[in-house]
Formats: C-alpha cells, sequence, structure tokens
C-alpha cells in the first residue's frame, strides 16, 4: 500500500521505511557519523530520514555560512508536537548554523480558516515558547508570513511563473486556491535565505515532520528552474516521526484532550498521561507473566522522546516494561512527575520572556 503525504492532513504514518522506497527520502543511518555531536532525536532513529543532510553537514564542517529555515503554522496552542521542531533548532543552533523561524499565518489563515486574531496571537505563543526552551535570540529570527518585506513576496509570483497545475496535483494531490498560494509561499519561505537581502545562505536546511516532504520536493524542483536567474540551491531536509497523542494518533491541537500542551495547568498534564494508552497487558497478572509492549505505548514515547536523554534510563524503562517488573500505573506516575518538572520549569521560563516584551522587540507582529 502506497503512504500519501499531506501536509495540511492530521494522520499517523505506520511505516516511515516506506517513505525511502516511494519517495526517496534516505535513511538517517548513514549521517550519524557525520554529527559533530550526538543528539538522542538522532541515533533513536526519531530523525530517521533526510535529502542531502549530508551535504549540509559537510558545508557546515568547511566552515561555510549554513543556515535553518522551519516554521510553525499557528492554527493551536504549542505542543509537544511542535516542541520536537524546537528541540531540533536549538541543537542545530548549538552546531553554528544561523536559525530562522517562519510563523505561516497567512496559511493558518487561508488554510486551516483561523481568524487573523488567534493565528497571530498563537504565532506570538510559539515565538515565546521557542525561546523559553532556549533558542538564543541574538542568533534566530523569527518572522509572520504577512509581515515580510517585498522581495520575499515576488518571489512568490516569480515561483508561480515555473509551476504547472498537473506537476502540483502529482504531488499534492486535488488543491483548491488557497493551498497553492500555501505551497508556493512555503518554497518562498525555505528559499529567500539564499538571496543577499536574507544573507545570502546557499546551504539550507529543513528541519520538518514527515508529512511537510511534498512542500520539500516542489522546493527542489523550483531551486533547479532559478538556478540560472536568481542561484538558488536545491534546500536539504530531514524528517521526524511524529510525537503520538495519548489517545495513538498523531499529537494535534484538534484533539486537545489527547494533546500535552506547554501551557495546561500541571493537574490537566497529570490527569493526560494517567489516560494514555499503554502498550500494558489486560490484567497485572498478566503484564507480570508477559511484561508489557513498549513499542506501543504512548507513555514510552514521552520517555523517549523527551523524559530521558540517557540511553541508561531509557533502557531500564524498556527492560523494566518488558521484563513485567513495573506495571502501568507506577510507570505513568513517574512519567508525570519527570514530566511535569520539565514543564513547570518551561512555564516558569515562559512566563519570565513573556514579561520581559522581547518577542515584541525582536519580531515585526503583524498589527490583524
Ligand atoms: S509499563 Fe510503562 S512503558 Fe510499559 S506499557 Fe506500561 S506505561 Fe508503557
Amino acid at each position: 500500500m502506497t503512504v500519501k503525504l499531506d501536509p495540511w492532513g492530521h494522520f499517523a504514518i505506520e511505516k516511515y521505511e516506506k517513505l525511502f522506497t516511494q519517495f526517496g527520502i534516505e535513511p538517517i543511518d548513514k549521517v550519524l557519523d557525520k554529527l559533530p555531536s550526538p543528539h538522542h532525536f538522532f541515533h533513536r532513529r526519531i530523525v530517521f530520514g533526510h535529502r542531502d543532510f549530508d551535504k549540509w553537514l559537510e558545508a557546515l564542517r568547511r566552515g561555510e555560512r549554513v543556515a535553518v529555515l522551519t516554521g510553525f503554522m499557528p492554527s493551536g496552542h504549542t505542543h509537544l508536537g511542535h516542541l520536537m521542531v524546537i528541540e531540533e533548532l536549538r541543537y542545530l543552533q548549538s552546531l553554528g548554523a544561523h536559525i530562522k523561524v517562519v510563523v505561516a499565518d497567512a496559511e493558518a489563515y487561508a488554510v486551516r480558516r483561523r481568524s487573523r486574531r488567534e493565528v497571530i496571537e498563537y504565532g506570538r505563543e510559539y515565538i515565546t515558547h521557542a525561546l523559553a526552551w532556549g533558542l538564543d535570540p541574538d542568533k534566530t529570527e523569527f518572522y509572520f508570513q504577512t509581515a515580510n518585506t517585498p522581495t520575499y513576496y515576488r518571489l512568490i509570483q516569480m515561483f508561480s511563473r515555473k509551476v504547472t497545475m498537473a506537476e502540483m496535483e502529482a504531488i499534492y494531490g486535488r488543491l483548491e486556491p488557497a493551498k497553492i498560494m500555501a505551497a508556493l509561499t512555503q518554497a518562498a519561505d525555505i528559499l529567500h535565505l539564499q538571496l543577499d537581502e536574507y544573507g545570502g545562505y546557499k546551504y539550507i536546511l529543513v528541519p520538518v515532520g514527515a508529512d511537510q516532504d511534498p512542500h520539500i520536493r516542489l522546493t527542489r524542483d523550483i531551486a533547479d528552474r532559478f538556478e540560472n536567474e536568481l542561484g538558488l540551491k536545491r534546500p536539504s531536509s530531514f524528517y521526524h516521526k511524529f510525537i503520538r497523542g495519548l489517545d495513538g494518533n498523531k499529537m494535534s491541537s484538534s484533539h486537545p484532550e489527547y494533546a500535552i500542551f506547554l501551557l495546561d495547568p500541571p493537574k490537566t498534564i497529570r490527569k493526560k498521561v494517567f489516560m494514555a494508552l499503554t502498550g500494558g497487558r489486560a490484567t497485572a497478572e498478566e503484564q507480570r507473566k508477559y511484561g508489557g509492549e513498549p513499542e506501543k505505548c504512548t507513555v514510552y514515547e514521552l520517555y523517549m522522546y523527551f523524559l530521558y536523554r540517557s540511553d541508561e534510563l531509557l533502557r531500564r524503562v524498556y527492560e523494566e516494561c518488558t521484563g513485567g517488573v513495573i506495571l502501568c500505573g507506577a510507570c505513568k506516575r513517574r512519567a508525570a512527575k519527570l514530566l511535569l518538572e520539565i514543564i513547570e520549569e518551561h512555564q516558569k521560563k515562559y512566563r519570565e520572556i513573556a514579561e520581559s516584551g522581547i518577542v515584541e522587540k525582536m519580531v515585526r507582529i503583524p498589527d490583524f
């Protein structure tokens, strides 16, 4: 069965490996030994695939100016799924990359049908979280799509000339005008940093969830067609698996009861973790006898993505679970405690950043 990647849909991918053969995404394995410093998202294969990430790392090694561009769709409050990208940005920033983050407010308005006021506020919240999670304000740029400079809009118009409808529908399926605009705008988001006016970064890396690959494919084709005219080069990308919501589907603000939002009150977070889908057996007796199934468990995923950076600690959870040493109630209690420690610390920093007014100083926030 083929996988359909829809950047505007809500779905979980069952078999990420299929994306290698179907779309030509490269497995991350061969790049692992080229990473200048380790990060658990990579060796745990949470980041599972890439396009030309090795070339970007090579440019970084040679001391070329490299940049990272990624985005946030402000159609809801920030949750752990969004935090994955922020975590990746923090890592890439530590390697010396320039970081630029687009708040896709035009897209959220047109495609997700949110009001302008909502998307602006969700965007402001996301930027505040990114800074609170540790992105360096001196080395990070944020912008809203609707508040960029004229050359960026000119790119969107220019790109429309060299893309056909048939080609776009081959990548995305059936498209309405809002999605055509959104796709071309994303291409401008990814490629504009290569122009001298925006820094002239020729090596751009786009870290995203696997569902965003259609935008990367379109953008790489567009870069090829504008190589002579604008000197554009193909961007690189890498892809992470989605963290699942606590019901086992992709974490999404459309299903708030199963998502962990970064501003959820501690009581709510505890409650959500306690009702999470696990890989536990039907009875305590069976679990002690056969062990649990961490591969199916959304709580284990919390340990793997955010709670334990130490492989040794993670391995212990795995063995306790599969060996029937721990039951799900105790395991959830420990996960909730660890998660709350992280989130409460983050919320404290969030409040400090929000009160400091730094976001308004750094970013031009649209009026409506
Ligand atoms: S013991 Fe923990 S890791 Fe294992 S299935 Fe239960 S909650 Fe998940």
